[in-house]
């Protein structure tokens, strides 16, 4: 093996032509060339030539053998490769190199050869050969050949290398769009929450006036009451006012609970259930309702609400969000009719989707509007807008799988249609509760203010039931030692054992017992898979009739359970 030595005379040789040699750049000069061949006058005389052109960097065997060790430190740009040669021959030499060489790089394997015939150009290109240099060798040809290709070989390490460092920015973007979207997602999340907080404030004016109304015929109602009970009060003159009670507090509990509804929005993609639109069109009408007749009626114009709901098939959904998308919906119109309109609000089917169509008379939208209506921040109302609302109206329908469409003429009105993929079974499974009990129950019943105790008591002693009460856990527990109780209704706020740890206790010893838990917080009717040491989690305030179908549905639920 030589190596980068010329001590050959240069004069042995024709001048090569000065073009040849001007036309050398930095870079090719530079380009190592590897010779394998077993004639030594061929190594030497293709060592001249390129000596002669000015190239710097050259290696040469005439020992096929050597070649895969000397491969890896010469590293070289081309190899100049003779065909037939003892030990290993070009053919199997360049299968070799062209696996050392690896797929993704051009690497010029150039062939030496006498005997140029068809088959042997073919195999040679088919083992990988790049070109053919035919003996005896023209030196101008050789010279060429080398130099172009050896720039191709350049260029492609140029493409390489750009490659790389282009991927290295992909990969680099991808991680800071990755983090800017994850930023995005946690802004999103921050303005739904102010959106949410925002319509709640909105609506919470509006509650605590319904509240109050409530709150008032109670009060009043209730002073009547005791001012006649003086007199002795007929049972037919206490009937009338007692009633009106009565339905008061109902509807004061079911703001409570609507408002809970509201607010309760967490588990998202988890919540989702076989629904039907038109009672949330009724929720978020009731829930509206303070903005679209108390308001207006207040400020001297009238809003009109006409609900046509269809005859719908279900849809998958989160209630709490879609009541969101509808109160949204119903606030815009209503903003658009500063002199009083009409909205109405439809459902139907439409093919295989659920539509969903809020249609008010008012001043309608511009096109630039209609475009751009669903942006967020976007808003015409000033400081009165937050330019939330039907961002987040596109963000819930969209996460369902839904569509939204705008129809808008500027002082004519506006239509939003929110279109929902159909649910494809709607025989949502009920779980049939038997209609009455079969006997009176033995019932314990724990609570720590004594008014809802006795309250409960009266309920369950009225429908002729047995009862025990018990003021707090403890005595809960002596009481359930020295007894059998059908079902234990347990509060589950009280100090020291709450109603949960109380359900635990009574569970351990007695693993088949009845047990609903009743709640004023969060909780609502139904969700007792978060409580598994209770049949039936059920919300407070409690009525004769909501006791009654509790009572049923817990017992039906507890006697699968055993
Ligand atoms: P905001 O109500 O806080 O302005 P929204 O995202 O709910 O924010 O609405 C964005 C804009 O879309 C409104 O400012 C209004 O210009 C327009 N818009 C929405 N609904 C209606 C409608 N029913 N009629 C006319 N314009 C509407
Ligand atoms: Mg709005």
């Amino acid at each position: 093996m030589t190596e980068s030595r010329s001590s050959i005379a240069a004069d042995v040789l024709p001048p090569l032509e000065d073009s040849l040699r001007t036309g050398m750049t930095e870079a090719l000069r530079k380009g190592k060339i590897l010779i394998v061949d077993d004639e030594e006058i061929n190594v030497r005389l293709l060592e001249r030539i390129i000596i002669r052109s000015d190239f710097v960097k050259f290696a040469s065997t005439t020992d096929p053998r050597e070649v895969e060790s000397l491969f890896q430190p010469f590293a070289p740009d081309i190899v100049l490769l003779d065909l037939h040669m003892p030990h290993i021959d070009g053919f199997a030499l360049m299968h070799q190199l062209r696996e050392m060489i690896g797929s993704d790089d051009f690497l010029p394997i150039v062939v030496l050869t006498a005997d140029a015939t068809l088959a042997t150009k073919r195999r040679a290109l088919h083992e990988g050969a790049t070109d053919f240099l035919t003996k005896p060798f023209d030196q101008l040809e050789v010279v060429l050949r080398i130099r172009n290709l050896l720039e191709s070989r350049f260029s492609h390490l140029k493409i390489q290398e750009q490659n790389a460092t282009l991927e290295d920015n992909v990969r680099q973007r991808t991680i800071e769009l990755e983090r800017a979207l994850s930023d995005l997602k946690a802004a999103q999340h921050q303005v739904i929450q102010q959106e949410r907080l925002a319509a709640l404030g909105t609506m919470a004016g509006g509650i605590a006036h319904d509240f109050n109304n409530s709150l008032s015929v109670i009060i009043g109602f209730s002073e009547i009451l005791l001012r006649d009970a003086k007199n002795g009060l007929s049972q037919n003159a206490a009937r009338q006012p007692l009633e009106t009670i009565l339905t008061a507090a109902e509807d004061a509990s079911r703001i409570v609970h609507r408002l809970r509804e509201f607010y309760r929005t967490g588990e998202i993609e988890e919540a989702r259930l076989a629904l039907n639109l038109n009672p949330l069109v009724e929720q978020a009408l009731l829930l509206t309702k303070p903005r679209w007749l108390t308001h207006s009626r207040a400020n001297g114009y009238t809003i009109e609400l006409t609900p046509l709901l269809g005859d719908i098939n279900d849809v998958m959904g989160d209630a709490a969000e879609l009541r969101e998308v509808m109160t949204n919906l119903i606030f815009n119109a209503v903003d658009a009719m500063p002199n009083g309109g009409t909205i109405t609000v439809r459902t139907e089917n439409e093919g295989d989707q659920v539509a969903f169509r809020i249609i008010d008379t008012g001043m309608g939208m511009t096109e630039e509007v209609r475009q751009r209506c669903l942006e967020p921040f976007f808003t015409t109302k000033g400081d009165r807008g937050t330019g939330l609302g039907l961002a987040m109206v596109f963000g819930i329908i969209q996460r369902h799988g839904g569509t939204v469409e705008i129809e808008s003429i500027p002082g004519k009105g506006t239509a939003f249609t929110i279109r929902l993929p159909m649910h494809a079974n709607t025989d949502v499974e009920t779980d049939a509760a038997p209609e009455t009990l079969s006997r009176p129950l033995h019932v314990l019943v724990v609570d720590d203010q004594p008014v809802l105790c006795q309250l409960l008591c009266e309920y369950l002693q009225n429908d002729c039931h047995t009862v025990e009460a018990a003021e707090n856990g403890e005595k809960a527990l002596e009481k359930f030692a020295s007894g059998s109780f059908d079902i234990v209704i347990t509060d589950q706020v009280m100090p020291d054992m709450n109603g949960v740890q109380l359900a635990s206790a009574l569970r351990e010893s007695r693993p088949d017992q009845i047990i609903m838990l009743l709640t004023g917080y969060g909780a609502p009717l139904g969700s007792d898979a978060e409580t598994p040491c209770v049949d039936l989690v059920v919300g407070k305030p409690i009525s004769l009739a909501s006791l009654r179908s509790a009572l049923l549905r817990a017992m039906s639920l507890g006697r699968r359970r055993t």
